[in-house]
């Protein structure tokens, strides 16, 4: 039997990302006891380091948020109202289609701003806050002293304390090389990226260009310069964006090769691009890698056997493509704060594998067979391509395509096109092959005609 917990609990939680501080300040509020041992102090958090991805969130991420009784930022960041998708390939321009977010929005917020104005609540409810880059060694007592050990410290950390779950885990290497830059000098009405939604610049836009990747933009929330845009870039091993993406260095040379990518391949946006403007106060604005997906158990242990949990990025890593890092962290936290709160037993290893394993079901497996199919995993790709055009043919299936990136479950009993076309059936109430012969190629996609002098007159 569970019952609200009353007596006293201690919780450390290792790694002042926007994911373990999230989890501290819930379980603080929870009536824990609760350490946050950081490697960084708060202001190199969030002054000194770029944030760790765009970090767009949908409805069911911020509900978690809320849950929590955390600030969602729907009041202060660009929203989102949909995604227009273009897919080129071939020399081709081939489908196009504009997905309207049903029943919530998407924002990204710098997760370095997150981070920081939820420990800056964390220390003013009581919260402590230690400046140590916790070692293996130092776990061991860290671990031994309090009831719950949550490790937050992204993929690198101490993720190796959880062993790689080889049953779930697909890929042995990134899909993707990845740049982002965030920038200024664009505003968020209709007048920008017209040409891809008459809801313009509230919508975020993603192109594909087959043989080489993908590239995305969408209204973001900087720390310091506020309401901004945010660049995504993916680029396919062996092509022409890798070497390009390679290049970065700066802030400016990422915006170069982005306005330059956009002018040789994407030219369709190309006006919005060379509008916009590096942010000179911040020269963490930008950030080149890649990630491999992956899934590791969510239990390990210190060297004298004390059980800690994995939490965020330490526990599952995404590649981007679909947006369901940050959103998966956020549940996840979500889901151990309450689970702990009425939990009145120890955290053993039963009870932090039986919570991990119930939020992979409930999220993560799901969240990572989107991202599979938005990378045109080969095992995804005859469904996408159905996916793709029926999105294209009829707006309901566009919105409820755009729609898994919120709640990817929906595409969990896809594993087949027979599936995919039932899908199809459901969403539009029509036979899924009426609804795929009504599609046609783009052909050639409309260009922009924005102008910065006409919107800012
Ligand atoms: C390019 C890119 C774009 C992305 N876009 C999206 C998106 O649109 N939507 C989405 O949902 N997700 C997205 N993600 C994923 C998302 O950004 C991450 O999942 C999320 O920010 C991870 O947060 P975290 O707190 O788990 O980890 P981190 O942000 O990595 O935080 C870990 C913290 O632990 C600290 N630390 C590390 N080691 C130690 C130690 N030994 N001791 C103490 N502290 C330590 C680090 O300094 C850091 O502060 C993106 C990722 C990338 C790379």
């Amino acid at each position: 039997m569970t019952t609200q917990h009353t007596s006293h609990r201690k919780a450390a939680v290792i790694g002042a990302g926007q994911t373990g501080v999230t989890a501290a300040l819930g379980l603080l509020d929870a009536g824990f006891t609760v350490t946050v041992y950081s490697d960084k102090d708060q202001r190199d958090l969030r002054d000194k380091v770029p944030a760790t991805g765009t970090a767009l969130i949908f409805g069911e991420a911020q509900a978690a948020e809320a849950a929590l009784g955390l600030p969602t930022y729907l009041d202060r960041a660009p929203l989102h109202s949909g995604l227009t998708v273009r897919v080129a390939g071939g020399g081709e321009e081939l489908i196009a289609f504009d997905g309207a977010f049903d029943g919530f929005h998407g924002l990204a917020v710098d997760t370095r701003l997150k981070a920081d104005e939820r420990l800056t609540t964390f220390l003013e409810r009581g919260g402590r806050f230690v400046v140590d880059p916790v070692t293996p060694e130092r776990l061991d007592p860290i671990a031994a002293d309090n009831d719950l050990t949550l490790v937050a410290t992204g993929r690198g950390g101490l993720s190796q304390l959880f062993e790689v779950d080889r049953t779930r885990t697909v890929y042995d290497a990134p899909q993707r090389s990845l740049l982002t830059v965030t920038v200024t000098g664009l505003p968020h009405d209709e007048s920008v990226f017209a040409h891809r939604s008459p809801a313009g610049g509230g919508r975020s836009g993603f192109s594909i260009v087959a043989e080489e990747g993908e590239a995305w933009w969408g209204p973001y929330l900087h720390k310091d310069a506020g309401p901004t845009w945010a660049f995504l870039g993916w680029a396919r091993p062996g092509g022409d964006w890798e070497k390009r993406f390679a290049a970065a260095d700066s802030a400016e040379s990422a915006h170069r090769i982005v306005t330059d990518l956009y002018r040789d391949y994407l030219d369709w946006d190309l006006p919005e691009v060379l509008a916009t403007r590096v942010l000179s106060e911040d020269p963490h604005s930008w950030l080149k890698g890649a990630v491999r997906p992956l899934f590791r158990r969510g239990v390990g242990h210190t060297a004298g056997g004390h059980p800690v949990a994995a939490l965020g990025d330490t526990a599952v890593a995404y590649d981007p493509i679909a947006g369901q890092g940050a959103q998966s962290g956020l549940i996840q936290a979500q889901r151990l704060v309450a689970a702990a709160a009425t939990h009145d037993g120890a955290f053993d290893d039963a009870w932090i594998t039986a919570e991990y394993e119930a939020f992979l079901e409930a999220r993560a497996e799901d969240a990572a067979k989107v991202t599979r199919l938005f990378l045109s995993d080969p095992e995804f790709a005859e469904i996408g391509g159905q996916f793709f055009s029926a999105a294209a043919a009829d707006p309901r299936f566009a919105s409820a395509l755009v729609g898994t990136l919120h709640r990817p479950q929906a595409a969990r009993p896809v594993n087949s096109v027979a599936d995919a076309h039932q899908l199809i059936a459901q969403v539009t109430g029509e036979d899924a092959a009426e609804v795929l012969a009504r599609f046609r190629p783009a052909g050639r996609f409309s260009r922009s005609q924005y102008s910065a002098a006409a919107a800012t007159a």
